[in-house]
């Protein structure tokens, strides 16, 4: 298995240039994405896809920059893309899927119920208006007991091969998931939006612009928290197998491309 860090959307939130971090899988016999960034549809029609949101994350709506061009850029055809399992449904997550029509999406059932039934006025301006796309495209997971460090776990994922888990981070939105890829040399945990900045991982202070923003986003503020403080946790524990990653922190993108993390996760 191979593991590519990319960076499918470039923004700039509170002050703070933000990144897309999105995994692109290789197994041999297929791709497989944890979160698919902005896609093309929504550097077209940034007023209808992303909605008013574009004002305040500014992404920086580059081509070149979707997983659709950099998986081509590596030599890799998109169409080998079979599935995409995401973090949450917010326009920066989901969009990228609609370059990917052949993919199945992946996604915890509270995620779905959110983005379909919309209940709350954050929800009704945060997700992107073309959703996630008609069934059977996806597949939704409830929690089945299973655990993955003490976290609440769902495995295997419909038709995936690979060890990949969702672990339920509620808070940032209703149904948010933290997606494990076990790469058979470690471990790599997307985050999602769970955490905006590498301080959280350490218990330090975050930019107070950003913890702001990361706040007035959050479908619940206290489990956002907890959160902190379970991946505060688990990063305490200095397991040199396992590399955590969020969608939106530049440095820890990085970290991850850096030669060193790289061969540990190829
Ligand atoms: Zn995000």
């Amino acid at each position: 298995m191979r593991v590519h860090h990319l960076n499918c959307g470039t923004m700039r939130l509170a002050r703070t240039r933000l990144v897309t971090h999105v995994l692109l899988v290789e197994t041999g016999r297929e791709l497989i994405l944890v979160d698919s960034g902005i896609g093309l549809a929504d550097i077209a029609d940034p007023r209808g896809r992303i909605g008013p949101y574009r004002h305040i994350a500014r992404p920086a709506l580059d081509p070149g920059g979707t997983a659709v061009r950099r998986i081509e850029r590596l030599g890799l055809d998109p169409a080998d893309v079979a599935h995409i399992v995401v973090t949450h449904l917010d326009f920066d997550h989901i969009g990228g899927a609609a370059d990917f029509p052949r993919a199945r999406i992946h996604v915890t059932a509270g995620e779905r119920a959110a983005a379909d039934t919309r209940r709350t006025l954050l929800e009704r301006s945060r997700y992107h208006p073309a959703g996630p796309g008609p069934e059977p495209r996806v597949t939704t997971y409830e929690p089945t007991g299973d655990t993955w460090r003490g976290f609440a776990a769902v495995r295997p994922l419909d038709g995936i091969g690979a060890d990949i888990a969702l672990i339920p981070l509620p808070g940032h939105t209703r149904g948010h998931a933290a997606v494990a890829v076990d790469t058979g040399v470690g471990l790599i945990l997307h985050a999602g939006d769970a955490f905006y900045h590498h301080n959280v991982l350490s218990g330090r202070r975050q930019p107070t612009l950003l913890g702001l923003q990361e706040r007035l986003v959050a479908h619940d503020w206290k489990r956002v928290r907890a959160n902190h403080e379970a991946l505060a946790e688990l990063h305490g524990r200095g397991d040199p197998g396992l590399l955590i990653v969020n969608a939106h922190d530049a440095v820890l993108l990085d970290r991850a491309t850096d030669p060193d993390h790289r061969r540990e996760s190829t």
